[in-house]
């Protein structure tokens, strides 16, 4: 029996906080109805302390999502509490994430506190957040930099305190996925009452070990994911959402987990995300890139054509993906050739499609692609000419010599 796992966005916070992905109001309401029609549990909108414009985005994203949790981000300030609690409070179902950092290195170079200091803002933050809502979140930032021996105390205390979720990220990207594991699993065996909390995993990609991280944590007992629409946000982002959930749907047999997510609603997110920021995603990215479901090489076009498991893991209809697009290229075969023709519908002899082959591989020497605009022109030149041969085949036939 596959157990739920939690997927928690954060798109709108996390990965609108990178450079060149800042949304207006009225795009982050856009984007936030697009990740509620998508399924995620919770939507973290902003972080309302930041300024009034990200503080207005979520009360107007806590007003008009229905169905999913709206969570509004706080450092472990009263000041910061408060105003984050009047971001969500017009939410059916509001969260109050409120974070501090746990490793001696930011404690000492970042905040200028002491391990006992955090350890009591903390606790004092989940308390107060818990004066306005049931539903808190707490975040010990740079967890995985974190002493274990300390942050094991803060986690007892501040579940202790009321917070339901604790959330241990991997701040900067720093850990492997078997040490990510060993963590999660070590913080489970040893807090007391750590069966009271859903324990979290917020990977980001600056070694691009995000998604294996937190699919580690996954294995390792954590069931709430923090990940992000093309796996945008700081630095060199967070783990893509569309890839965990794809991973977990495909290898279900090894991630035994559920989630709430329409997979087909994966690439429209995807595609609306690049537009509202135009930002567009790399061509090879996993899911949601250009060529994610294309084929060009001859061998896998033929594959493709005999039986699409041979090269695809899952059906690109399946994340929305319109279809598979067998690109015509310089690796073309001519199976391929016949296919989109026969997509426009043509019918071509051996003869004509043997010829209209040659055309593409020489244009394709030359460029990357052979557009359909491209094939249809060469079909027609290469008919015209048949024809044109057929008429003077037939006109020899009847006697009509040309001469030379
Ligand atoms: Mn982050």
């Amino acid at each position: 029996m596959a157990e739920r796992l939690v997927v928690f966005d954060t798109t709108l916070r996390d990965g609108e906080q990178a450079p060149g992905f800042s949304m207006t109001i009225e795009e982050k309401l856009r984007l936030a109805r697009a990740i509620e029609a998508l399924g995620a549990d919770v939507v973290e909108a902003g972080f309302p302390i930041a300024s009034d414009d990200d503080a207005e985005a979520v009360h107007r994203i806590a007003l008009t999502l229905e169905r999913p949790v709206v969570a509004a981000l706080s450092r472990c300030a009263p000041g910061d509490i408060d105003r984050a609690a009047w971001g969500v409070e017009p939410a059916r179902r509001g969260r109050i994430h409120t974070f501090i950092a746990t490793s001696d290195l930011h404690l000492s170079r970042k905040l200028h506190m002491t391990r006992e200091a955090c350890l009591e803002a903390a606790v004092a933050a989940v308390q107060r957040a818990r004066g306005y809502t049931d539903d808190v979140e707490f975040s010990a930032e740079d967890a995985t930099r974190s002493d274990m021996d300390f942050l094991c105390r803060v986690i007892e205390a501040v579940i202790a305190a009321g917070a339901g979720t604790v959330n241990l990220p991997d701040t900067v990207g720093y850990c492997t996925p078997d040490e990510i594991a060993e963590f999660f699993r070590t913080i489970l065996s040893r807090v007391p009452n750590a069966d009271q909390a859903t324990f979290s995993a917020h990977c980001h990609d600056d070694l691009g070990l995000a998604v294996a991280n937190t699919l580690a944590a996954i294995g390792a007992g954590v069931r709430q994911v923090e990940c992000t629409v093309n796996g945008i946000g700081e630095r060199a982002g967070n783990a893509s959402l569309e890839e965990i959930i794809m991973a977990t749907r495909v290898r279900s047999d090894r991630l035994p987990v559920e989630t709430g997510i329409d997979t087909r609603q994966l690439y429209p997110v995807s595609q609306l995300l690049t537009e509202l920021t135009g930002e567009r995603v790399q061509s090879n990215k996993a899911i949601v890139g250009r060529n994610a479901f294309a084929h060009e090489a001859g061998i896998h076009q033929d594959g493709m054509l005999k039986d699409r498991r041979t090269y695809e893991i899952m059906r690109p209809e399946d994340v929305g993906v319109p279809q598979t697009t067998l690109v015509l290229g310089k690796h073309s075969g001519r199976h391929a050739v016949q296919k989109r023709c026969e997509m426009f519908g043509l019918t071509l002899s051996r003869r004509d499609l043997d010829l209209v082959y040659r055309r593409i591989v020489a244009i394709a020497d030359r460029r990357k692609h052979v557009s359909d605009e491209d094939l249809l022109e060469i079909v027609t030149s290469v008919r015209g000419v048949a024809r044109r041969a057929a008429a003077d085949h037939s006109l020899h036939e009847a006697g009509y010599g040309f001469g030379v």
